[in-house]
């Protein structure tokens, strides 16, 4: 339903829950955040208002600087905590937060459980995180060497998302790469903000008031890598794209 991320210099947690709060009008029925910090992952999730969320993190040390965050309205699964998003994928090795419906989850979902995969939750989004764990598992050989550090990444996430059908919005951190966030969508909006020393990933720009007033525009079948002062937008088939900063016309 509603997806946010940061990656800069702050309290990544703070501008999550207040970017959580202004996607409440949308509707849900949890919510749940994901930062990444000293080589781990850190999730915070529960089904309900996002007050639960709240009251959640004032007992917990969510520290990071990079992470993203989600307001669910369930399609497969029922509003339950495990349910929530964000999603781990492999052996912790990363957070994924999903707008839309997989279509093909339960094939994608069976193969993975005969190679070992052992899933916490009933969604269809879950499965896109055990498969792009599975894809950056056996990355091949040149682009664990290429001199392009997120190499793997990129290879392991254009690969899983040729492998779905349905619609999605998504949001990704990751353990082992903990200065960037992937961002893809196919029929479900995603935008990206950008500060200064400091950039912002939202479903639609109610969370980015007060913050920027610049925004990329990501399109169908694109992925953006956003680190705290860089966006870089390649096609999910192909490489590199083009990408406009417009300038939003809000009392930011
Ligand atoms: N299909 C996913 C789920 O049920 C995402 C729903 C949404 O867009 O919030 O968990």
């Amino acid at each position: 339903c509603g997806i946010v991320g940061y990656i800069g210099q702050g309290q990544a947690a703070e501008f999550l829950l207040d970017g959580l709060r202004r996607l409440e009008y949308r509707g849900y029925d949890s919510s749940g955040i994901a930062t990444v910090e000293d080589g781990e992952l850190d999730v915070a999730k529960a089904a309900g208002r996002v007050e639960e969320l709240a009251a959640l993190l004032k007992m917990r040390h969510h520290n990071g600087s990079v992470g993203i965050g989600h307001t669910r309205w369930a399609t497969h699964g029922p509003a339950t905590d495990i349910n929530a998003h964000p999603h781990l994928g492999g052996d912790q090795i990363l957070a994924l937060v999903h707008n839309g419906v997989i279509e093909n989850f339960r094939a994608i979902k069976d193969r993975l459980i005969d190679k070992g995969y052992e899933f916490q939750s009933a969604t269809d989004t879950e499965v896109v995180a055990q498969l792009l764990a599975y894809e950056l598992e056996k990355v091949s050989d040149e682009t664990l060497d290429s001199e392009d550090p997120l190499a793997p990444v990129i290879q392991a996430v254009q690969k899983s998302l040729a492998k779905l059908r349905g619609t999605y919005g998504l949001a990704v951190i990751f353990r082992d790469w903990p200065h960037v966030i992937v961002a893809a969508r196919l029929g479900s909006p995603l935008v990206i903000g950008v500060g200064e020393g400091e950039n912002f990933i939202a479903s639609d720009s109610s969370p980015l008031a007060g913050r920027t007033k610049k925004i990329v525009y990501l399109a169908d079948n694109e992925i953006a890598l956003v680190t705290t002062d860089t966006i870089r937008v390649i096609h999910r088939d192909s490489g590199d794209v083009a990408h406009d900063v417009q300038t939003l016309d809000i009392d930011a």
